[in-house]
């Protein structure tokens, strides 16, 4: 660290990102990415004539990705905000929520970067443990302490909260905020959007990353009550008005507009979720019932770390966690079926 680095970038861990490697020679099962391409109206945008475009500033408003994504859930543009990434969305969302004296709660195992930025943004947080067979226990959430994080269906486990249990929740933090990340939401019907209109205190944040096919454009959003959405709207004019730039504006627009192509696409995960459940399964795994296009899974009597290195050697990125309680996991994206059965028969050989 230099010697002008903060105290608070002294103390905080940065997150770290699965591994991205550049060379694109393994079969990458490790960032939940989807398998098929984006959609031909984001391949027009991107083949279009929009270079001599990048000369000016991109709409600070966002408006046609709002529209569209409006008009998808029913909504007011008033009740959308969009950001860079829901990774950004989640960020203001601490600023312009999480009070000083509060503390903030979401699950000891849940998504990596909720700790990261709680420790960043210099707040108070407490991680509460999930039961022992990994499920999220409303109970544990009615402080009203602070902004509560919840991960629907959760990372790294795949296991979702019912809307009732989300509603018990919201009504049981009247002073605080509920975030609900519905970053694999698309992959099970768990939705929370449902009560938008209902709780004032419920923000939604959802991605075009996993089920869009758009991890690289980086666009993410959130859905909530007016007052929330002019309030991160607030938070971002003071931070990065021109947040989105302009081909992903247009771009995650018309990916919200082709609404075949994501259900036809999105049932093809699921059905492969199935299938690769069933392999594992048969293969002796333990799997988590997964509401999201990743499996969670173990084999007992074999180290998850070293399976997920063998797998690497050949050729196969999965995602391994360290945690006490996770490190025999692994967390494998569902990817098309070749990828699955590539997978499959590598373990089958690799547990030989
Ligand atoms: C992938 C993921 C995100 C971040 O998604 P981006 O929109 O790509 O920043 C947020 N929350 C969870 C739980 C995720 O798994």
């Amino acid at each position: 660290m230099s010697i002008f680095s903060t105290d608070i970038l002294k103390k905080t861990d940065a997150y770290v990102p699965g591994e991205q490697p550049q060379d694109k020679s393994y079969i990458k099962l490790n960032t939940n990415e989807f398998p098929f391409e984006p959609c031909d109206g984001v391949k027009a945008v991107v083949n279009g004539e929009k270079a001599a475009d990048l000369r000016l500033y991109s709409d600070p408003t966002c408006r046609v990705l709002k529209e569209a994504i409006a008009e998808n859930y029913g909504l007011k543009t008033e009740n959308v905000f969009c950001g860079n990434g829901s990774d950004e969305v989640l960020a203001l969302s601490f600023l312009a929520f999480c009070k000083k004296d509060d503390t903030v709660v979401f699950p000891d195992i849940s998504y990596g970067f909720y700790p990261v930025f709680a420790s960043f943004f210099g707040l108070n947080y407490r991680e509460i443990p999930l039961e022992t067979d990994f499920s999220i226990n409303e109970n544990d959430y009615y402080s009203d302490c602070g902004t509560v994080y919840i991960a629907n269906p959760n990372a790294p486990t795949g296991l979702t909260l019912g809307t009732e249990q989300i509603e018990n929740i919201l009504k049981n933090n009247p002073n605080h905020v509920v975030v609900i990340d519905e970053a694999y939401c698309d992959f099970c019907d768990c939705s929370a959007t449902g009560l938008i209109g209902k709780y004032r205190n419920l923000l939604v944040v959802r991605t075009f990353s996993k089920s869009y096919a758009l991890a690289g454009a980086r666009i993410g959003f959130a859905l909530g009550d007016k007052e929330l959405i002019s309030d991160l709207e607030k938070a971002k004019f003071s931070f990065n008005p021109y947040n989105i730039n302009r081909l992903s504006i247009e771009i995650g627009a018309a990916a919200m507009k082709d609404r075949e192509y994501f259900e036809k696409t999105v049932a093809v995960i699921k059905e492969n979720r199935e299938k690769l459940t069933d392999d594992l399964k048969k293969l002796g795994f333990t799997v988590l019932p997964s509401g999201a296009n990743f499996v969670f899974a173990k084999k007992d009597g074999f180290d998850g770390e070293k399976l997920y290195l063998e797998l690497k050697e050949n050729g196969i990125l999965v995602r391994h966690f360290g945690k006490e309680r996770i490190k025999d996991y692994l967390r494998i994206t569902v990817g098309t079926k070749e990828q699955n059965a590539a997978l499959i028969n590598t373990l089958g050989r690799i547990l030989k």
